[in-house]
């Protein structure tokens, strides 16, 4: 591992000065960027560990949720609002990582976590567009099955690891961030970005600018939602796929409705196809099976990931109706 020089400022000014030198990272929890440093996939030359700054705070009002960007991912799922009126963040949550790492991890690195692709991990491993642009794409020709199947280029096909980021898009969060050129809201699902030419760029976010918060406002489907996720093991494991699902029912008509995708896209994927099928449709299986078929018509999957595509449009019926859907 390449040495380092450590700083801890207690001010978010601080800390963004700080960061904007050129080979600088901020380090929160710590539980992925410990591994890539280890990895040799990160080589910072100045680690700013955030952990004094006074973000970690949840409040809850009837707005909605304003999360600290260094609260834990155990504070957060177990949280009695979060629990209460949002169910799908707690659900995504816990089905996330392990208990220990769920204690560490925060809000803030669970959003900007770097993809598992085992190529991507590996610095032994020429051919990775994202840890060494123009170098190729191990994934292209080798192991895919765990990789994307939209948003893809021919450049990179990795997906995004994150559960809590699907669920936050279901919910139409939004991120707030200080950096060099102040402050800004950024709506989660601009937050991050697909790989296109620049596979190594992964959010709009500037070097030194730090999320500070996320806000959750409160719809009439926060509280009718549910994640679901299927892997290859019971815990622990990355989601082959996963649901967040929100639907808000009038008359026993879809009034509302919310679908997004985890471990398919370089990004979450958001549904809105699937979403405007499902508006003033009965709420019962027929229809939100009808509706599931229209996801991911894009696709762009590799033989050994395919089956992603099919899975995904027989999980979001099941997660319409764990939302509360069904009539
Ligand atoms: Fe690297 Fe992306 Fe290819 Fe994985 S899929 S090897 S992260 S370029």
């Amino acid at each position: 591992m390449k040495s380092f020089d450590y700083a801890k400022p207690a001010t978010t000014a601080d800390a963004i000065a700080r960061g904007n030198a050129s080979g600088a990272r901020f380090i929160a929890g710590g539980t992925l960027l410990v591994d890539l440093l280890r990895l040799n996939v990160e080589a910072p030359d100045l680690v700013i560990d955030l952990n004094g700054l006074p973000l970690g705070e949840i409040e809850s009002s009837d707005a909605g949720l304003k999360i600290g960007a260094l609260v834990r991912n155990t504070d957060l799922a177990v949280h009695p609002a979060v629990v209460r009126d949002y169910p799908v963040l707690s659900e995504a949550l816990l089905a996330g990582a392990s208990p220990q790492l769920r204690n560490m991890a925060t809000l803030g690195g669970n959003l900007l976590q770097r993809t598992r692709c085992a190529y991507f991990r590996d610095s032994a491993i020429d051919a990775c567009n994202k840890r060494k642009p123009g170098s190729g794409c191990a994934a292209l020709e080798g192991y895919s099955r765990m990789h994307a199947v939209v948003g893809v280029s021919p450049r990179c096909i990795a997906v995004h690891p994150s559960d809590m980021a699907v669920a936050l898009l279901a919910l139409d969060a939004v991120v707030h961030t200080e950096g060099p050129h102040g402050s800004r809201q950024i709506p989660l699902a601009d937050l991050h970005t697909l790989p296109g030419d620049r596979p190594d760029v992964e959010t709009v976010l500037e070097h030194g600018e730090i999320v500070t918060a996320v806000t959750v406002p409160k719809t009439g489907f926060a509280a009718h939602s549910a994640y679901v996720k299927v892997r290859d093991r019971a815990s622990f494991a990355f989601a082959l796929v996963s649901v967040a699902a929100a639907v808000e029912l009038e008359g026993g008509a879809v009034k509302q409705a919310r679908v997004a995708l985890g471990g398919v896209g370089g990004k979450p994927w958001r549904c809105p196809e699937v979403e405007q099928a499902l508006l003033g449709q009965p709420a019962t299986r027929a229809s939100f099976e009808r509706a599931g078929t229209l996801a991911l018509r894009d696709a762009a999957p590799t033989p050994e990931n395919a089956f992603k595509v099919e899975l995904a449009r027989r999980m979001i019926p099941r997660a319409l109706e764990r939302a509360g859907g069904a009539a």
